[in-house]
């Protein structure tokens, strides 16, 4: 299976450049995206298939990196979907879609003899471009032992355990680690700011000291205080990484304080800057409520 071609579908921003590893590393790959803008980057690297169903039908195992839960449902199930391709054998859920989402895709393609892994990532477009995305993969150990080394060239795969959703877990986990430091963080410098402190100091103090956290090291840097805002990860994304995480709390009965005053201030984001900001703009909505600007010099 290993020498097989891989089916890819959806390459976005995550997606496009983990593809295009795959493709440097020398991975045979049939690719499906709606968007024919995205396919461009490929050139004729790749075979492009105009459905789910052809990609897994052209295909035994067949990887997906779409925004939301209900999209990789629709694509996996819908008309013309993966289910109805005549090859596919496994399907890996690479986009964060929740442990709910996973165990259905798991159950009903089960069903239809197909296995199905969740190996959502984390790194962000930069990870994906470098090819150091963290992969968590989850599912059957057997299947899971012939796919990490296919996407290897994507990052280091990590298997998180054999049931469905565990993967899904493990991110949502450190997504809610990320959009808290995000969010205190630009809580904290806007404080900072207002005082008459200079925020390119502030955060190399901070990533001098224990306030160090994975904004002050590369959004802020990079993104914020040269105000770039092109992290390359959509507010409204965001956003559905926290209402997953906090529905699996609530699923499991385990009281998340911080996690839902977190969300507040991202929703907060979300309605005043649309679902496409983004993350790195988060800090916009605490300089208009403080009338400071945060400019790096
Ligand atoms: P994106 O919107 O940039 O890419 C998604 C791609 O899927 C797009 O190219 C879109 O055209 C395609 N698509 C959407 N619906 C489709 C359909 N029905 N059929 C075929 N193609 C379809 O999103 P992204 O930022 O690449 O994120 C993808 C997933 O990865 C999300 O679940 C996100 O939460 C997760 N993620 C994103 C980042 C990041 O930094 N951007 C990091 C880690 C995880």
């Amino acid at each position: 299976m290993s020498e097989d071609k891989i089916g890819f579908i959806g390459v976005g921003n995550m997606g496009g450049p983990m593809a295009l590893n795959l493709v440097k590393a020398g991975r045979r790959l049939v690719v499906h995206d709606m968007r024919p803008d995205s396919l461009k980057p490929f050139g004729n690297q790749v075979q492009i298939a105009s459905s789910p169903a052809e990609v897994a039908s052209e295909a035994e195992i067949v990887v997906a990196s779409l925004p939301r839960p209900e999209i990789v449902h629709d694509v996996v199930f819908g008309d013309k979907g993966v289910a109805a391709g005549t090859r596919r054998k496994i399907f890996v859920d690479l986009s964060t879609t929740g442990p709910r989402m996973a165990k259905i895709i798991a159950a009903e393609l089960g069903k239809r003899g197909v296995v199905a892994l969740d190996g959502p990532v984390s790194g962000g477009v930069a990870g994906a471009v470098k090819g150091n995305v963290a992969v968590m993969l989850a599912g059957p150990k057997r299947e899971a032992d012939i796919v990490a080394p296919l996407l290897a060239p994507m990052g280091k795969v990590f298997y998180i355990g054999p049931e469905p959703g565990m993967g899904q877990v493990m991110k949502l986990i450190n997504n809610v680690l990320s959009a808290t430091a995000q969010a205190a963080t630009a809580e904290a410098i806007v404080m900072g700011v207002k005082f008459g402190l200079d925020p390119t100091l502030m955060i190399e103090v901070l990533n001098a000291g224990t306030g160090r956290n994975s904004a002050t090291d590369s959004k802020w840097p990079n993104e914020i205080l040269p105000r770039r805002f092109k992290g390359g990860f959509a507010t409204g994304l965001m956003v559905k990484d926290l209402k997953l995480a906090l529905e699996t709390a609530e699923d499991l009965h385990v009281p998340m304080w911080v996690a839902n005053a977190v969300k507040q201030l991202w929703l907060y984001a979300e309605g005043r800057g649309g679902p496409d900001q983004d993350i790195t703009e988060l800090v916009k909505h605490l300089e208009a409520w403080t009338g400071v600007t945060v400019k790096g010099k």
